[in-house]
């Protein structure tokens, strides 16, 4: 018998995942999926998790060595830089156009407006939000350059910040240029290997995959206990999702026009990652499967995904920034109308982008950056808890959605960085199973 694909077994895990939530919704056993299915996703998360610092060490320390010539370095990061810029751009005029021709926020019942105040406006997550916004904001404005220079590796990697990692990381591997191939062989062969050890970790945990959405999902469906303002937040959430939708097939485009890849070919080889995105809500706990599929299934070099995938997850998110365009003009059609100018929302295309480079790549932190997208624009601060409040009950699906799209938009922009640079090849794909015999 044929073997069932691996995201075909991701898929029946999900739904799954979701009639089973369903099912414990209706005889009130959330409490049953709390204890006793939820740890089951948060096992799998931890464990991307492990790898994810080690592989971005392996791989770009690897791959930055291999490049041999140290212009090469410059201009892959270039073209990175731009391109990610121009997707994400891309991204928000998409948003912007959906939510002002098709006006969700316009004519929403004051009943409707009242109920969803009355349920979230002192609510903990809401709340939450506003805290970690202002936080961020009293930053001062060259803070988030700062925070890329580590000044204890070690720290850098516990707390997993991305960015500093990857400077490092080009640091040792540029280091390894300078000092000639034979000093810096012996270094060079110990990342390889960890590198390949790491890679073997990430199918080895894949196995487990389709249980562990299976509890993710499970655990997502649990907290949704009301859905009557689900519904009448449908058309906004219809938006959001139609201009992702649009947003992967402007990825498609782009494959298909400059790797002259086949799109359907691109969209089975990267789906596990997708999935994962979707189940997660986080492209930084998906980046090692990204990493995996981009490398083995999609036939980029490890000198290229190395780099493109981890500053990727850290600043490329498109899906974040579309998210915000709308949820932003959306808010203002519902209470604050007379902010609706040309000029404010050309503020919003700027400070998406900005946004979209700041959001840490974890569960809902497009919301929190959202307020400052709002706060940029003069938007009256009584009425913030009332805005977060009512977008907040359809964020966790949406917050699914737009992680896809984040993961997709890395791994197309890392297919074109390769292309441009010859690093694009063949692939010759390991299969997750290869040692599953062995490990069983
Ligand atoms: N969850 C998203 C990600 O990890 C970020 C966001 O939009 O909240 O990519």
């Amino acid at each position: 018998m044929k073997k069932l694909a691996l995201h075909w077994k991701i898929i029946i895990g999900m739904v799954l995942g979701i009639i089973f939530g369903f099912i414990m919704n209706s005889y009130s056993e959330q409490q049953f999926v709390t204890d006793w299915i939820a740890p089951f996703g948060k096992i799998f998360i931890n464990l991307l998790k492990l790898i994810a610092v080690p592989l971005i060490l392996a791989s770009l320390i690897k791959g930055i060595s291999d490049l041999k010539d140290i212009s090469k370095i410059k201009s892959m990061g270039l073209r990175t830089v731009l391109i990610y810029v121009g997707t994400t751009l891309v991204a928000i005029v998409i948003g912007l156009s959906i939510v002002n021709i098709v006006k969700p926020g316009d004519g929403m019942p004051q009943e409707t407006i009242e109920n969803i105040k009355l349920k979230y406006e002192n609510d903990a997550g809401v709340t939450d939000k506003l805290m970690k916004a202002s936080a961020q904001q009293d930053a001062g404005p060259l803070q988030a350059l700062v925070d890329i220079f580590p000044s204890n590796i070690f720290q850098s990697m516990a707390n997993a910040s991305m960015l500093q990692i990857i400077f490092f990381a080009l640091f040792v591997g540029i280091c390894l240029l300078l000092i000639g191939e034979k000093k810096a062989k012996p270094m060079i062969d110990i990342f390889d290997s960890l590198n390949e050890v790491v890679m073997k970790m990430v199918d080895l945990i894949m196995l487990f995959a389709p249980y562990a959405v299976f509890a993710l999902m499970a655990n997502v469906i649990i907290a949704f206990d009301d859905t009557t303002i689900l519904v009448k937040l449908l058309q906004y959430a219809f938006c959001v999702v139609g201009g992702l939708i649009l947003m992967i097939g402007f990825y498609l485009i782009l494959i298909k026009a400059y790797t002259k890849k086949s799109p359907l070919w691109f969209l089975s080889r990267i789906s596990p990652a997708q999935l994962l995105a979707f189940s997660t809500s986080s492209s930084a706990a998906t980046l090692p499967v990204t990493m995996e599929r981009v490398e083995e299934h999609l036939g980029v070099d490890k000198e290229v995904s190395g780099f493109v995938l981890p500053v990727g997850a850290t600043v490329n998110m498109d899906g974040t920034s579309l998210y915000q365009g709308i949820a932003a003009v959306f808010i203002m059609q519902v209470i604050w109308p007379e902010g609706l100018t040309f000029a404010n929302q050309m503020v919003i295309i700027f400070t998406a982008l900005l946004a979209s480079i700041g959001s840490a790549a974890v569960p809902s932190a497009g919301m929190v950056m959202l307020v400052i997208v709002l706060e940029s624009i003069g938007f009256p601060a009584e009425l913030l808890p009332i805005g977060l409040a009512l977008i907040f009950a359809v964020d966790r699906p949406l917050d699914m959605c737009r992680t896809v799209v984040n993961v997709t938009g890395d791994a197309t922009v890392s297919m074109m960085v390769a292309k441009s640079l010859d690093k694009l090849h063949d692939p010759k794909p390991k299969e997750w199973d290869d040692n599953y015999e062995a490990v069983k």
